[in-house]
């Protein structure tokens, strides 16, 4: 038995590296995979970097690596399996399809493979089914369910402190004084250069699709653990600088800050560098010797145990449906500025830039400025779910689909109970950014209005048959009620003069 342990699968000391500990292991590098999408060079890196790095360590461990470079999968497959006839073990893909998929590329080269659970996660999916079989998903649910069953953030059978979240601590602006710790950084040594070197190479011709209009030209360092070592430091730094103000600055942004207290730690999860319990484990220690507030600790416990667990179930039961879900009916193309950042709104212009300079920008950006203006705006959910997978370094299909296409721009209405629309009083309220936009934030219609202003009405208006029974949306569609003719007409009129603005790269 050979195991075969695909790029964000490096897990040594769990999965079924470590259960098998006299066999092989088989990394194959596919560059024609990394042509699928105008990947920002940094997730290029990232994957191919930590795959190199973790042949390296398991070899200095002393157990045989057969590391395959290959245009394909199934050329790195066939050409490995000629010459060492075996029997592959991996860990299993996230849906069906992919399964098969796999099975079929493995049988196609010559062998078989055996699949076995993906321990990046702490929730089986014969867990979540028979947690799921009473219906409709509600994440809240969800997440009262893991407490319960790993224990975390119990009292018996009480949640620590008497609730089960802190949102209402969690939703502060820093004072202006506030500036979070920087982020960590990495001796990165030959490995990263070497592959950076690489990719910018391999990849400079660009992608198998149709020409996006954009491309990642000069972005920072690289400055993402590709390491078991450096992802250790990287919760270290999180959970000893960070951590504490995680929870109320959460949902905040600053012009100035691009990570804000964020953990950093999602790349490292993703490939399986760090796993889920670690890490819920740290924090709550941290709680535990009065490091860190309840309300910080409990917000971060539920992005792991909670949200990253929930949604890699709902992908792995709504697929394939949920990846082309489009219940607004929404049609617009993708406006070009999401790939060069080259718009006058100060939120977009500045949240786009950090993508294009380092592959991420953190949660509550990526939900109330790109997702939002995709959802108003009316952006098909498939284009937004291709660029955040093609942008952002901790992006895998699995993540961005449920995150993108259904909470972003509420496209299945799976789990999601309403679309997350806002307009610019939302981001006036969490951010600093209109100060110095040239937009109004306060104006709707005329020139220079906000565009997400308009935008957001309109998209209640066009959206109204869908959306207004939905005792949830009760409160907007007041303030819709409010409106007359005379005001709808300049709402209408200023919504299509920004999507001209928009198509037109003038926005
Ligand atoms: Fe963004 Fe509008 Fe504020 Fe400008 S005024 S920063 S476009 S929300």
């Amino acid at each position: 038995m050979t195991v075969w342990l695909r790029g964000d699968h490096l897990l040594r000391h769990r999965g079924p590296l470590s259960r098998r500990p006299d066999e092989p292991l088989l990394l194959v590098e596919a560059e024609s995979f990394a042509r699928k999408l105008p990947y920002h060079p940094h997730k290029l890196t990232l994957v191919f970097a930590a795959m190199r790095e973790f042949r390296d360590a398991v070899r200095e461990s002393g157990r045989t690596v057969h590391y395959r470079r290959a245009e394909t999968f199934a050329d790195g497959l066939a050409a490995h399996l000629d010459e060492h006839p075996d029997d592959l073990v991996t860990t299993e893909p996230q849906t069906d399809a992919a399964r098969e998929r796999l099975r079929s590329l493995v049988a196609d080269a010559g062998g078989t493979v055996q699949f076995v659970p993906d321990e990046r996660f702490l929730c089986s999916p014969d867990r979540f089914d028979a947690w799921a079989s009473g219906g409709r998903y509600r994440h809240e649910d969800f997440y009262r369910f893991m407490r319960r069953e790993t224990g975390y953030l119990m009292d018996g059978s009480d949640p620590v402190g008497g609730e089960w979240n802190y949102d209402d601590r969690n939703r502060e602006t820093p004072p202006e004084e506030w500036t979070p710790a920087d982020p960590p950084t990495f001796d990165h040594g030959e490995t990263v250069t070497e592959t950076a070197e690489w990719v910018a190479e391999t990849y400079a011709g660009g992608y198998d699709g149709p020409p996006y209009g954009g491309d990642w030209a000069d972005p920072e360092p690289f400055r993402w653990p590709v390491t078991r070592r450096q992802a250790v430091r990287a919760l270290d730094h999180f959970v000893t600088y960070r951590l504490a103000d995680f929870g109320p600055y959460q949902d905040a942004m600053r012009d100035e800050a691009w990570a804000m207290s964020h953990s950093l730690l999602s790349t490292s999860l993703n490939l399986g560098l760090l796993g889920p319990e670690e890490v819920i484990e740290r924090a709550i220690g941290a709680y535990e010797t009065g490091d860190a507030p309840l309300n910080s600790v409990e917000g971060f416990v539920r992005q792991v145990l909670g949200w990253r667990e929930f949604l890699r179930h709902v992908y792995r039961r709504e697929m394939p449906e949920l990846a082309g879900a489009n219940q607004l009916d929404a049609q617009e193309a993708l406006p070009e500025f999401y790939w060069t950042g080259d718009t006058d709104m100060a939120c977009l212009s500045d949240v786009v830039e950090g993508v294009r300079k380092r592959g991420y920008s953190h949660h509550i950006e990526r939900l109330m400025l790109l997702a939002n203006f995709g959802l108003v705006y009316g952006v098909e959910p498939e284009r937004l779910n291709r660029w955040f997978h093609a942008a952002y370094v901790d992006a895998f299909h699995w993540v961005t689909t449920p995150n993108v296409v259904e909470m972003g721009l509420y496209g299945a209405g799976v789990f999601a109970t309403k679309p997350y629309a806002a307009s610019a009083n939302y981001v006036d309220k969490m951010s600093d950014y209109c100060s110095g936009c040239p937009y109004y934030k306060t104006k709707t219609t005329g020139e220079g209005a906000c565009p997400f202003n308009a935008l957001y009405w309109e998209f209640l208006d066009r959206n109204e048959d869908e959306l207004r029974s939905n005792h949830r949306m009760g409160l907007m569609y007041s303030h819709v009620d409010n409106k007359g003719e005379e005001e709808w007409a300049g709402i209408r009129e200023r919504a299509d003069e920004i999507r001209t603005m928009a198509r037109e790269g003038e926005l």
